[in-house]
């Protein structure tokens, strides 16, 4: 069936896999490695490319093609690349693209190990990056060089929530001959389609709102156009870091529902948000659906929703935020995000650790700053579980400075 007519939440359940010659409805699991040739002459025929079929799963594999058709069709690209994990859809994109000498503009917040890939292992290969603010498109024409190759930008980023325009910036690497990577993990498909924008290549963490259950770690990237497809499936084939039939069962299955997980968890972020905001312990608030966000208006342009990821200042900074995240019960005090569980995490300390803090702040955050990744529990609950742990905080910073020292 083709699907190029049908609507996200109808591709989500159709797109990349009809029912096979068993009448299997749901996608088969493939488990394994190789595949019998017919004869030899279909051997060297599937070897010269001279025709269509599967030979090793490194190369491809039924199951693995069917998450990475979905995802392909959900992003409007030519051709989906699964991989073993998001970094190693990171890795894909820089070893395909850079060289000794090449230079990379990049999203100063970008997610913590996508930096430090670049600046601890590209970086010894003679691969130049720059990290700006790229929620100001002018920063990114500022930093251009004449041998940036690729300018990889994440919006929204993580965890500051910063929006990047990604046609104008788009506009402003092509002019120059340079690639747009956008990593579009934090708004899903479902709310963001950077290659109708312009990018020419789009990557996710698999493991977080594609796939949606927090069981499963991968990553997929999607290509424009046949040329950038066959490149970054060569890189992926030869490094080794494709998915595994299994994996990608699970992601296809976790798929299927990511329109209607996406607007529960918004639904309930936006009204999480609101009451944020009106808490006497929060300093600020920052999520993209509320009118005071920097990019609001650019976000309603771009996106087709706000998605569910909150961060928030609390007063009492570094040690209110502790008491915080140790006093939670419906959340749960972890990494990762886009499942269906609220989980909470204090970037400084967890996921942003690494960063120093001037890095920290100029990737637009504090050492206060919470991450609330919303989940789709009862709206009510995760309030009530909020303020519960919020009076924990406020009981802590009313306390006198000094114990008193007691009676004789
Ligand atoms: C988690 C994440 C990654 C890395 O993905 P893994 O699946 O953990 O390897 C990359 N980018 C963003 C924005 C992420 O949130």
């Amino acid at each position: 069936m083709d699907t190029k007519h049908l609507g996200i939440n109808s591709k989500l359940i159709h797109a990349g896999y009809k029912p096979d010659a068993t009448g299997s409805v749901s996608v088969p699991i493939y488990q394994t490695s190789t595949f019998a040739f017919k004869n030899a002459a279909h051997g060297a025929a599937l070897f010269a490319g001279e025709e269509d079929g599967y030979i090793y799963t490194r190369i491809g594999n039924p199951t693995i093609k069917a998450l990475e058709e979905n995802v392909a069709s959900l992003e409007n690209g030519c051709g989906g690349i699964a991989t073993s994990s998001g970094m190693s859809a990171v890795c894909t994109v820089y070893l395909a693209f850079l060289e000794s000498g090449a230079h990379v503009v990049s999203t100063a917040s970008v997610y913590g190990p996508t930096r430090g890939l670049m600046e601890k292992e590209f970086a010894r290969f003679g691969v130049q990056s720059t990290y700006v603010d790229t929620s100001d498109a002018e920063n990114v024409r500022h930093a251009m060089k004449p041998n940036t190759r690729l300018v990889y930008i994440e919006s929204p980023a993580n965890p500051s929530m910063q929006v990047s325009d990604i046609a104008a910036i788009a506009t402003i690497a092509h002019a120059q001959g340079a690639l747009v990577v956008v990593d579009n993990t934090f708004a899903s498909p479902y709310l963001q389609r950077p290659l109708d924008l312009g990018a020419d290549v789009v990557l996710h963490s698999v493991t977080k709102f594609i796939n949606g259950h927090a069981d499963v770690v991968g990553g997929i990237l999607v290509a424009k156009d046949p040329a950038l497809y066959k490149r970054l499936r060569s890189v992926m084939i030869s490094s080794g870091c494709n998915m595994d039939p299994h994996q990608a069962f699970l992601v296809v299955r976790g798929l299927k529902t990511l329109g209607i997980r996406v607007e529960r968890a918004q639904q309930n972020a936006m009204e999480i948000a609101r009451w944020l905001e009106e808490q006497p312990e929060v300093a600020m608030v920052r999520y993209i659906g509320l009118e005071s966000h920097p990019q609001h208006e650019l976000a309603k342009r771009q996106m087709n929703g706000y998605g569910s990821m909150i961060s928030f200042e609390l007063k009492g900074g570094f040690e209110a935020g502790r008491t915080l995240m140790d006093n939670v019960r419906v959340a749960t005090l972890a990494v990762s995000l886009g499942g269906v569980e609220t989980l909470i995490e204090h970037p400084a300390s967890m996921t942003h650790a690494s960063m120093s803090p001037e890095a920290r702040r100029a990737a637009g955050f504090t050492d206060g700053l919470v991450r609330y990744a919303v989940g789709i529990e009862d709206v009510e609950d995760l309030i009530a579980d909020l303020r519960q742990a919020l009076d924990f905080v406020s009981a802590k910073s009313n306390k006198p400075k000094h114990e008193p020292v007691g009676t004789l």
